[in-house]
């Protein structure tokens, strides 16, 4: 039946990006409504929500050989069921096949559900084993009881499993993309907008790429989709990442037609602070500075992102560019994510801007009344010229006279639409400021331009010369006394520690507990010693006094948890500690270590590992060993880890994809970039269709 009403429908040859989903049988306007919230307007539409995974149902596992994780269906007895009342009421129903047994465990049940569980019964479930106190067991399987005798088979092949949102289940999304596949098999067509000319990825056709991920074939294994290595998934995410970086650099290029006030005067502040400088600035940051003044010089806002290494000198960049601001009348806003950075920025920018007589003020969450209403006065009708502060600075009641720059440090942080948000505040009328965005944390290559294509960016590649590279030992925590001892005799040459306590519980208060165990244990050993602690669960207040004590050199040796600030600087402090570095990411043990090494002395980090080391685990503290150079630090994590843990969940969560995974498919990346190049230049006409198809509605969210 199905067949008539779809050859009625579409003759062989015509496109399905225009058949409205109405034209689906049983898709009246109530559903049709639905699925246009969703994004969904066309048959297409339907086709291109593409299952996210996969369970496989297509054979019986025998109790016996189950493991955690395993996603199984298993044929059993039932050998009894019995309520248990604790903390929650749960129904145990114990059940096995003669290689084993294991607990079925529901929260929710029925009275009915539960006399169905009758000793003897043979059952039939699906689910996720899992460890539990006693056995394994499946909480809340899907299960059906059956009739002796009886043998239902099993799946045919892979089952597809869609994002079901809004009321929509499962099973109307089979029964929808079942009918939508009707319509490619009568000959209906899907647009190629790209063949293997662009990549050789692009080999597959569409329509047979997308039958097959919705309707696996029954030899399909489970780990081959698992591995993303499936012609048909390559074909489909190759062009899901292709549309996701088009889409990036047609919002660059909406930002650039927007107007922006064009600084170009030069009137000589710049070079009066440059000569008071007792330091010339290195290649890279003259470069940098160029490419800044550059974009500044047009009509059109600037959206940069430096990298520079820690320590590369980027303060200076962002003092020089400021100037070159406000020096043609404009006034220059800088961000930072702490109000103790921003203080540092403060302390930085007024050493370097007051003897050229030029304002800078500081606007902080604490500045509450009258206090905070000067300030406001002063931003407002441009007494101030430079204006340093956090988040505070784009509240709404802060107005600007007339600003040119935002300068962003340390915020890569952010995602697109914070950093567009952020520029819209900072409008005059509907001129919009430049915006510059400073990072300390080296992204390769190819991944910036993945997760940053809406920025230009620039790089500070080289440090300023005579830097002494900070030291670093791999230590197992046998050998935790002696460390303790080096610690005692660095603090007695009157220099200051770190030590770093991870733990790889997602929970703030076990870290904090951890931290403060350590710092209880050392202060007890290091008698002489002040020792001090912060951790992610003290208040903002509390954690910046002990910091403030420790840049001051009232405390000796500082106990932290990962939260120690970054970018803070104490360049007495020459010792770092990191417990079981084992457990976190080169770019994070980098950015950590990046916090000793800022003075004339020669600074050391002792990584204190737990022994048995694992093969992976060692490689990567060998690479910290070897180098301290960022960039080659971060190549090395996206070699070891993948893209989805060297950008973080921040900035992968920000993208979504259909069926596209950074970490699985980070390896296409580069080839994505060229494929997008090749496009953009040869075959425009395909950007549109193909930002529509994937990215659709969602699009709008870039917000121009
Ligand atoms: P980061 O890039 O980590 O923010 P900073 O801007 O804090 O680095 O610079 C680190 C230190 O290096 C500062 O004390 C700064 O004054 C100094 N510095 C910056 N540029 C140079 C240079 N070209 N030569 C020597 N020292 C420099
Ligand atoms: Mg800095």
């Amino acid at each position: 039946m199905v067949h008539k009403d779809a050859r009625a429908a579409c003759d062989s040859g015509q496109m399905l990006d225009a058949k409205p989903v109405t034209m689906l049988r049983g898709v009246g306007p109530r559903s049709a409504g639905k699925l246009h919230q969703l994004g969904i307007q066309t048959i297409q539409d339907v086709l291109f929500h593409l299952p996210y995974r996969y369970q496989d149902r297509t054979r019986i596992t025998p109790i016996g050989s189950v493991r955690p994780g395993d996603h199984v269906v298993i044929d059993a007895h039932v050998d009894h069921a019995q309520i248990r009342f604790g903390r929650r009421r749960s129904l145990l129903v114990q059940v096995s096949d003669g290689s084993g047994s294991l607990l079925l465990r529901y929260f929710h049940f029925t009275g009915s559900q539960k006399s169905g569980f009758v000793r003897g019964a043979r059952i039939r479930c699906f689910g996720e084993v899992r460890r539990g106190p006693a056995s394994f067991e499946i909480v809340h399987p899907e299960y059906r009881l059956l009739d002796e005798g009886v043998e239902p088979g099993v799946e045919e092949s892979l089952t597809p499993i869609y994002h079901s949102t809004e009321g929509l289940q499962q099973k109307t999304w089979i029964d929808l993309t079942n009918k939508a596949l009707v319509f490619l098999r009568q000959g209906c067509l899907l647009r190629e907008w790209l063949d293997a000319s662009v990549s050789p990825k692009i080999r597959m056709p569409l329509a047979e790429a997308v039958a097959l991920l919705h309707r696996p074939p029954p030899d399909l294994s489970l780990a081959v989709f698992e591995q993303g290595e499936h012609p048909a998934q390559q074909r489909l995410v190759f062009e899901e990442l292709l549309a996701h970086q088009l889409s990036l650099r047609k919002l660059r290029e909406q930002h650039k037609q927007q107007p922006a006030f064009a600084i170009s005067r030069d009137d000589g502040l710049e070079r009066r602070l440059l000569d008071r400088l007792p330091f010339e600035l290195t290649g890279a940051q003259r470069r940098v500075i160029a490419d800044i003044e550059k974009d500044m010089s047009q009509p059109n806002p600037m959206q940069r992102l430096v990298q520079g290494d820690v320590g590369s000198g980027k303060t200076i960049v962002a003092a020089l560019v400021a100037l070159h601001a406000i020096g043609s009348g404009f006034q220059v806003a800088v961000m930072a994510p702490t109000e103790l950075l921003a203080e540092q920025h403060l302390k930085n920018f007024r050493q370097w801007l007051e003897p050229l007589e030029i304002p800078v003020l500081w606007l902080a969450g604490r500045h509450k009344g009258r206090a905070r209403a000067k300030r406001l006065e002063q931003i407002a009708d441009g007494t101030a010229r430079l204006i340093v502060g956090t988040h505070a600075l784009f509240q709404e009641d802060v107005a600007f006279d007339k600003l040119g720059l935002i300068i962003v440090d340390e915020q890569h942080r952010f995602g697109v639409h914070q950093r567009l948000a952020l520029r819209r505040k900072g409008a005059s009328g509907n001129i919009l400021p430049h915006q510059l965005i400073m990072t300390a944390t080296p992204i390769p290559r190819t991944l910036a331009m993945t997760a940053y294509a809406d920025l230009d960016l620039s790089v500070i590649d080289e440090l300023p010369p005579g830097r002494t590279p900070v030291r670093t030992v791999v230590v197992s925590q046998s050998r935790r006394d002696e460390i303790i001892e080096r610690v005692r005799s660095a603090c007695r040459e009157g220099r200051q520690a770190y030590w770093v306590c991870t733990l790889i519980e997602e929970s703030e208060a076990l870290q904090a507990q951890a931290a403060e165990e350590t710092a209880r244990l050392l202060q007890e050993n290091l008698q002489e010693l002040g020792v001090a602690l912060v951790h992610g669960r003290m208040k903002a207040q509390e954690k910046e006094a002990v910091m403030a004590a420790f840049k001051a050199g009232e405390i000796d040796l500082l106990v932290s948890t990962t939260v120690i600030e970054v970018g803070v600087d104490v360049p007495n402090a020459s010792l770092m500690i990191i417990e079981n570095p084992e457990r976190l990411g080169l770019a994070q043990l980098h950015q950590l270590r990046g916090r000793v090494g800022r003075g004339s002395i020669e600074s050391h980090c002792v990584l204190l590992y737990h022994a048995p080391l694992g093969q992976q685990a060692r490689q990567r503290l060998e690479v910290m060993r070897e180098t301290t150079d960022g960039f080659l630090i971060a190549r090395k994590d996206l070699e070891i880890r993948g893209p989805g843990e060297v950008l973080g969940t921040r900035q992968t969560g920000e993208m979504q994809f259909r069926i596209a995974d950074l970490v699985r498919d980070g390896r296409l990346l580069a080839e994505v970039q060229r494929a997008a190049e090749k496009v953009l230049r040869d075959r425009s006409q395909a950007v549109e269709p193909l930002i529509q198809r994937w990215i659709g509605e969602r699009e709008q969210y870039g917000g121009v």
